[in-house]
């Protein structure tokens, strides 16, 4: 989804990254801040020195609500990717759907209830050092506490994909045990509350004429875009029905050596074919590992013929290596599939690879489906008949 991403380093064991983007509202919310603050400690460098820190903390802060889902996920065994802030916070890039609805709901809940706690600890600790000394500094806790627990509270709305629609998608899933039916379900909350806070912001931006309203829009807009893309994603999924993998799969893939180095692949037929992700392959042909020319972009030239393609690939998860005979929606379910990025092995009994599942192989499996084509390779390309 992120793609321009500046890469941070780890916290607990999860890659973190911040997009450009972050920088906006790094700016706009050390400017919200600074000229509230000036108002009331006069305007010097002092007050926008403490509100640029306050606006560092408020991104900080965000960062902590994504960590918890993050870790949250690891523990109840879901992949996670990395967690990335951008413009209107951050997003927690999961590698698979929870497991179950308890997961799904623990993990939804880890977000708020971290935001609650520590804007509960800022507010406490503005108390104590408004008691102590006066100045901005104070003022600019408060807001900072202030913040978290509006974010805990927004976060809650029961829309997908706020975490108060991933809660509502739960309990659905839990009580229906439909996982289908709660994803369309807390989606369709999702864009009604989008389409809500997008007439709110609006009304707000003509009645009142702020830039509150604005913002209000900008999210209306982002949450009923996000929700029309996980309702497409569930609807397609229904669709697919009974296509298995090896209908879909491209059989005989191209696979990369796991003791290969960067420079043995560069210089590979590998590198003159049309494909950007590939699967990595242990001496017995069993995929280990996924390899998207987009991994090799941040390393120095001088380190390729050092560096082997085990230690640039990301390890496969166990989701993503299934045999030909699965039912393609119950791996789709399972594995989030980034385009250029992710695929699904399929293997053999013997656990080696036989075929790969790309984003874009299950885009046209879907797109067929929907127009009644037929999904199976088998059947895209009869020879016509040329009998006389
Ligand atoms: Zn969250």
């Amino acid at each position: 989804m992120l793609r321009a991403t500046i890469p941070l380093g780890r916290v607990a064991g999860i890659r973190v990254g911040a997009h450009w983007s972050t920088l906006v509202t790094l700016g706009l919310f050390t400017y919200l801040l600074g000229r509230s603050l000036a108002d009331t400690h006069g305007n010097s460098v002092a007050v926008w020195l403490v509100a640029a820190a306050g606006a560092v903390g408020l991104l900080a802060t965000l960062l902590g609500h994504e960590l918890a889902h993050s870790i949250v996920a690891r523990r109840r065994g879901t992949r996670v990717e990395r967690v990335v802030l951008w413009l209107l916070g951050g997003v927690s890039e999961l590698g698979e759907e929870p497991k179950d609805p308890r997961s799904d709901l623990r993990i939804a809940l880890a977000g708020p209830v971290t935001s609650l706690g520590i804007g509960i600890i800022v507010l406490v600790v503005a108390n104590l050092v408004g008691s102590l000394v006066s100045g901005p500094v104070p003022d600019m806790l408060g807001w900072l506490g202030a913040m978290n627990i509006l974010l805990a509270v927004f976060n809650l709305l029961p829309g997908a994909p706020l975490d108060g629609g991933r809660v509502l998608r739960a309990l659905i899933w839990r009580h229906t045990g439909d996982q289908l039916r709660a994803t369309t379900m807390a989606a369709q909350s999702g864009r009604i509350l989008g389409l809500g806070l997008l007439i709110l912001g609006g009304a707000e931006m003509l009645l009142v004429g702020n830039g509150g309203g604005l913002w209000l829009m900008l999210l209306g807009w982002f949450l009923y875009s996000a929700a029309n893309v996980e309702l497409a994603a569930a609807g397609l999924r229904h669709r697919l029905g009974d296509t298995r993998i090896r209908d879909v799969m491209t059989e005989h893939p191209l696979s990369i050596p796991a003791a290969w180095s960067i420079e043995d692949l560069l210089h590979s037929q590998i590198v003159h074919t049309d494909h950007r992700v590939f699967p990595v392959t242990d001496p017995a042909d069993r995929p280990i590992a996924v390899l998207a020319w987009s991994d090799l972009t941040a390393l120095p030239a001088a380190a390729r013929a050092t560096t082997a393609v085990r230690t640039v690939a990301r390890p496969l998860p166990p989701t993503a290596r299934v045999s030909g005979d699965e039912l393609l929606s119950a791996v789709a379910a399972k594995v989030v599939l980034r385009p250029d990025f992710d695929v699904i092995t399929a293997i053999d009994p013997h656990g080696r690879l036989i075929g790969v599942v790309t984003a874009t192989d299950l885009t046209l499996a879907v797109q067929r489906s929907a127009l009644g084509l037929p999904v199976r390779r088998s059947e895209r390309f009869r020879p016509p008949n040329t009998a006389p």
